[in-house]
């Protein structure tokens, strides 16, 4: 099913981004990772979000949500790969499925890991972000699994299935990818494994690897004050556009957006 918008993210700012889309009479779909995954879920306590002092992360998390359903707002478990604009229309990959939307509002929080010695150089030549989507090209060979998101063992599980001989790296912290022409070999914390691809599951990705040509800012996604991106349809809110890192900020952002995406796409049927 068509939406008017996805919202990349189901923290503070996507939350908000998706009441308010709702509150505009437009459909919204979020897709997000699991809440457990949200960084805001470890806080025991977050005692400056104006009203409702005194909740853990996870208690304000639950409370946004459940807000966010009674509006309409529908919800995808999974993790964006990429978006791809076709026309008016914005394609959003999530594992090997995909869903479309008039417009999209960005709000996956800060993308906290650096990208390791090899990565972007052999990304699509044995380096991928998704077993599910690119494990048939590997079909019994060897590859590595990097795993960071709560579903890594699984996507490991689904690479065995298929015959790969899987070297598996638990949370590693310092990796390098060596090849010539591809991906030919992973060390990690030490540890070498000759594979011909190497999976790479981390629960977040760059702004710049979802959306390729989007436009930074001192690294944050940039945007005005309408929260528009450089991309047209594209908005952005939360911890990914930039400081103060906080719920009031995203939950702000996220409402700015929300409302302008639901406008661009009013604009849209009008010239229809
Ligand atoms: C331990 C801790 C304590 C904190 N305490 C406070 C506090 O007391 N007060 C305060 O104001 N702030 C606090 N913060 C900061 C607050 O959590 C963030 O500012 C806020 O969560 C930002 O909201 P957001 O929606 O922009 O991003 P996030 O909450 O990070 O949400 C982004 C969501 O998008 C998901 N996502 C990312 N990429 C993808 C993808 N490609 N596909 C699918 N899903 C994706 C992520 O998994 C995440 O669930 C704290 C943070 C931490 C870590």
């Amino acid at each position: 099913m068509a939406y008017d918008v996805i919202v990349i993210g189901g923290g503070p700012a996507g939350l908000s981004a998706a009441v308010n889309v709702r509150a505009r009479g437009r459909s919204v779909l979020v897709i997000s990772n699991p809440m457990e995954e949200n960084p805001l879920w470890k806080a025991e306590l977050v005692d400056n979000y104006l009203g409702l002092p005194g909740l853990s992360g996870a208690e304000l998390l639950e409370r946004f949500r459940a807000h966010a359903e009674q509006a309409g707002a529908e919800f995808r478990t999974g993790r964006v790969l990429n978006a791809l604009a076709v026309g008016d229309d914005w394609y959003v990959s999530i594992g090997a499925d995909v869903e479309s939307a008039k417009a999209v509002v960005l709000a996956a929080g800060v993308a906290r890991a650096r990208k390791f010695p090899g990565e972007a150089e052999f990304l699509g030549k044995g380096v991928s972000y998704c077993a599910t989507c690119d494990g048939m090209l590997y079909r019994n060979r060897p590859v590595a699994v990097l795993g960071y998101s709560a579903n890594a063992p699984q996507e490991a599980e689904f690479l065995r299935s298929i015959g790969c001989t899987v070297s598996y790296f638990d949370k590693p912290k310092k990796c390098e990818i060596q090849g010539g022409d591809k991906a030919e070999r992973v060390i990690c914390d030490g540890e070498a494994a000759e594979v011909d691809c190497v999976f790479l599951l981390r629960p977040t990705l760059a702004p710049t690897d979802v959306f390729p040509g989007i436009a930074l800012e001192n690294g944050y996604v940039g945007v005005d004050r309408s929260m528009a991106t450089n991309l047209p349809g594209v908005f952005a809110a939360g911890d990914c556009t930039g400081l103060p890192l906080q719920v009031s900020k995203a939950v702000g952002d996220g409402l700015t957006a929300g409302q302008s995406a639901a406008k661009y796409v009013a604009g849209l049927a009008k010239r229809q």
